[in-house]
């Protein structure tokens, strides 16, 4: 019988193994292999390789249905200014986003499930990569995560400061909200500074839009909805006496729901196009689609924030909060299977924020994280 307490222990080691040696989105080699390891040692059926690094092991006990648990793998391009004992020792590489803490958790529950075997049907724990920014999530899908393990659902969580240590908290709906970014190319035609009439100025014609481009969430996206449209970047000019011949402008937008999204992306390109119709402007315009907006399915929702008030209690379990305008490639997952996307608070007095360089995960919830994912395979896979 493996103890609570010795899984907790050795879960927390592998947590800090993890944060010593951090590896980038599609490089987790080490990390996936690692994992790959420690489910053959619990007896699992592993697979490599999917979606470049990722991993999938498989846990079958008889016939019923089968629900997948997912963790998320790599580390961020930031340089620790922490000292923990456990500090990275990669130059330039850290676990800022506690994904250290999401494999470690679901490893724990993966040893604890295949030992006492408290269900009938399948779990697939899902090890992926690339979350930041990278989409290792769609690459795994690419790869054929959902065909060649079908699923009946799929759960993912997020360690949140800002929510107490050990709180639960799920959305019917939105959790996270999509991210796309874009790039507009106004050229002109350069020409003296004191000669503007022999030219056409692309500065001008850039202000001019940006300010319409801010038009779009507070004069067409309706109050009741959310949308960022931020420009981030305004790049022309090299002499301060010569109006240049093209401006760069760089953006990003987040919605969080799909109609909205695509208002905005429509608008945007309109608003492009009506630039594009000034005299003498060209303009060119790049959108690319990123993140979609992390919908969770109202019944899986619901299957999350039942268990989280039996389990943690009603003043512990948080449900239809506010949904944060950060994203996160599960969003891919859920477009494919239906499923909930929930976050674990590991907030103790002050709390650090996700991909600040002093951020280190909270080791005191990994108990309750690994019991609630066991909770949640005994009673969706319940015994026959
Ligand atoms: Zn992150
Ligand atoms: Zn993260």
């Amino acid at each position: 019988m493996i103890e609570i307490k010795q899984l907790v222990a050795d879960a927390t080691q592998w947590r800090k193994k993890f944060h010593q040696h951090p590896e980038l989105g599609f490089t987790e080699h080490q990390t996936a292999q690692q994992v790959a390891d420690l489910l053959t040692g619990f007896g699992l059926d592993v697979h490599t390789g999917i979606g470049i690094t990722g991993v999938v092991g498989t846990l079958k006990n008889g016939n019923g249905p089968t629900i997948g648990l997912r963790a998320d793998m790599d580390a961020l391009p930031i340089q620790e200014l922490g000292n923990p004992e456990h500090k990275s020792q990669h130059t330039g590489c850290m676990h800022a986003c506690g994904h250290d803490g999401h494999t470690a958790m679901l490893l724990g529950a993966a040893r604890y499930l295949a030992h006492h075997k408290p269900f009938t049907g399948t779990v697939h724990f899902v090890f992926q990569p690339a979350e930041e920014n990278l989409g290792g999530a769609q690459k795994m899908i690419d790869d054929g995560l959902f065909d060649r393990f079908p699923m009946d659902a799929i759960y993912g969580l997020h360690n949140w400061p800002g929510l107490p240590a050990g709180d639960i908290a799920v959305n019917e709906g939105a959790m996270m909200a999509s991210l796309d970014t874009f790039e507009i190319t106004i050229t002109g035609k350069g020409c003296h500074a004191a000669m503007p009439h022999t030219g056409i100025d692309p500065i001008v014609a850039a202000a001019d839009l940006v300010l319409r481009l801010q038009t779009i969430v507070s004069r067409h996206v309706s109050p009741l909805e959310s949308a960022v449209v931020s420009i981030t970047m305004f790049n022309s000019g090299e002499a301060i006496n010569v109006l240049p011949e093209s401006a760069t402008l760089k953006g990003t937008v987040r919605c969080l729901n799909k109609t909205v999204r695509e208002q905005v992306e429509t608008l945007i390109a309109q608003h492009v196009t009506s630039t594009d119709q000034s005299p003498g402007i060209n303009v060119e315009l790049a959108f690319t689609r990123g993140y979609p907006v992390t919908t969770n399915h109202a019944k899986n929702a619901s299957v999350i924030s039942d268990l989280a008030q039996q389990f943690r209690g009603e003043e512990h379990a948080h449900f239809n909060i506010q949904p944060s305008m950060a994203s996160e490639d599960f969003a891919f997952m859920l477009e494919h299977c239906p499923g909930a996307y929930f976050w674990l608070g590991v907030d103790e007095g002050e709390s650090v924020a996700l991909h600040n360089p002093y951020y280190d995960f909270n080791d005191k919830v990994i108990e309750v994280a690994i019991q609630f994912w066991c909770e949640l395979v005994k009673q969706q896979l319940p015994i026959r």
